[in-house]
């Protein structure tokens, strides 16, 4: 299957599709580390007008021709994996539980908390991994889960318009039309009234380091390693994120077990939210990943502001934080561009050592002869004509650009050239609507 040209979304639809797209360009930053840059610099880009057909046909898998201006046509393969049938009949079942998605399904629109994976069985309708693999860029030559080349970033985006257009698209992507879902639910719909056993379901092994076996929540004796009753949101999560794909579920099935009573009550979505960060860390400790730690609360509540789960709960942390929502806005832009030390670079100047400060401006100067005179250096900051650069915690510069209301608002091109991140900074001065 080839996919069609999008048609203007339900009246109803507005609004869920500028989120998910946004979550799905987040969950790719995510996944492709300091990469994300990349993907920064090709955002305001005419991506339609570079990308053919998205064909999807494959499910997991969006395929598609990209020509960048002056270069030759390039293949280009955004790599999500998709869903199993089996696990779009636990979303179906796990939609049944909340009627507020259930009614958007049956009337053939998505809702916006299918993305929580906490409503969907633990199987995250969002990606959780992502590789990419371009004619232009052979990932033999580049290491394995492909390069985020331009080419990748240009398609995420083409594909973030679809999103934004037509939500649904990310199910198809996943492996599940909309129509399919429909379906689905209406089955499992009619399943529900008839008692059955439980379907046998794959162990994590309890013993193996690092598997986060859920505690019974209730009263309920149950196997260790047993899956969670439904409606135990965060224990669903952390059973899910305990597994390894991969893990063949036939080889780990358990005998069927009685039906459970009613369940047990769900958490709230920030607690749920934060066992579910918790859990990604975990996994990433587990498969080797570099993650961040020993942050402050500031910093780590950024942190996971930027992820996809986080992200809807901006306002609150703010709140929680007694700053304004734009600060914090602003401060998970600045985690976006420069991690946690442009995080700290971006709330606050702080003490630096002079003569970094004064070897860093000669740099500065020397690159950039318009800024002699008009540079001014304040604690750990060197500012000019509305270009500022900040020594952060990490030995980078930090870019910022001066903005409205006399803020300075973060943009990408840390470095630790002086020079090279005001060359950023002065870039995006002016390529900034004023
Ligand atoms: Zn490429």
């Amino acid at each position: 299957m080839t996919t069609t040209p999008p048609a203007p979304a339900a009246p109803s639809q507005v609004g869920v599709g500028p989120l998910w797209a946004e979550a799905f360009l987040d969950a790719v930053a995510a996944a492709v580390g300091s990469h994300r840059t990349r993907l920064e610099a090709t955002r305001g880009m005419p991506h339609t007008a570079y990308t053919g057909q998205l064909d999807t046909s494959r499910p997991g898998h969006l395929l598609c021709s990209v020509t960048l201006p002056g270069a030759p046509k390039a293949r280009t393969t955004i790599v999500v994996g998709a869903l199993t049938e089996t696990q779009w009949d636990d979303v179906a079942a796990a939609v049944l539980g909340h009627p507020e998605i259930l009614g958007a399904v049956q009337t053939g629109r998505v809702h916006p908390d299918l993305l929580e994976a906490g409503n969907t069985a633990g199987h995250p309708v969002l990606p959780p991994d992502f590789s990419f693999d371009c004619t232009a860029h052979p990932a033999a030559a580049t290491g394995p889960g492909g390069f985020f080349c331009q080419h990748a970033a240009v398609l995420a985006h083409a594909l973030a318009s679809r999103i934004r257009q037509q939500p649904a698209a990310l199910l198809a992507l996943r492996g599940c039309s909309l129509g399919r879902l429909q379906a689905k639910v209406s089955s499992a719909r009619l399943s529900a009234t008839a008692p059955r056993p439980c379907p046998a379901v794959a162990a994590p092994d309890p013993t193996a380091a690092g598997n986060l076996v859920p505690r019974p929540s209730s009263g309920i004796a149950r196997k260790p390693g047993a899956a969670p009753p439904p409606g135990s949101t965060a224990a669903a999560l952390l059973f899910q994120q305990s597994q390894e794909p991969g893990q063949a579920a036939e080889e780990l099935a358990l005998p069927a077990m009685p039906v459970l009573p009613s369940p047990v009550p769900a958490v709230s979505p920030g607690l749920a939210a934060i066992v579910a960060d918790g859990a990604a860390r975990a996994r990433a400790v587990l498969r080797s990943r570099t993650i961040e730690v020993g942050l402050n609360a500031l910093t780590d509540a950024v942190r996971h502001l930027a992820t996809p789960r986080g992200a809807p709960l901006a306002e609150a942390v703010a709140e929680r934080l007694g700053r304004p929502p734009a600060e914090i806005r602003r401060l998970v832009v600045a985690y976006r561009h420069g991690g946690p030390a442009g995080v700290q670079a971006a709330d606050a100047l702080t003490k630096a050592d002079p003569a970094s400060v004064a070897a860093a401006a000669a740099a500065i100067t020397a690159a950039q002869p318009t800024a002699r005179g008009s540079l001014t250096a304040e604690g750990n900051a060197l500012s000019a004509g509305g270009a500022q650069v900040r020594l952060g915690s990490d030995g980078r510069w930090h870019p910022f650009v001066a903005v409205h209301g006399g803020s300075w608002q973060p943009v990408a091109g840390a470095s630790t050239e002086s020079a090279t991140a005001f060359r950023a900074a002065r870039t995006a001065r002016l390529s900034a609507p004023r």
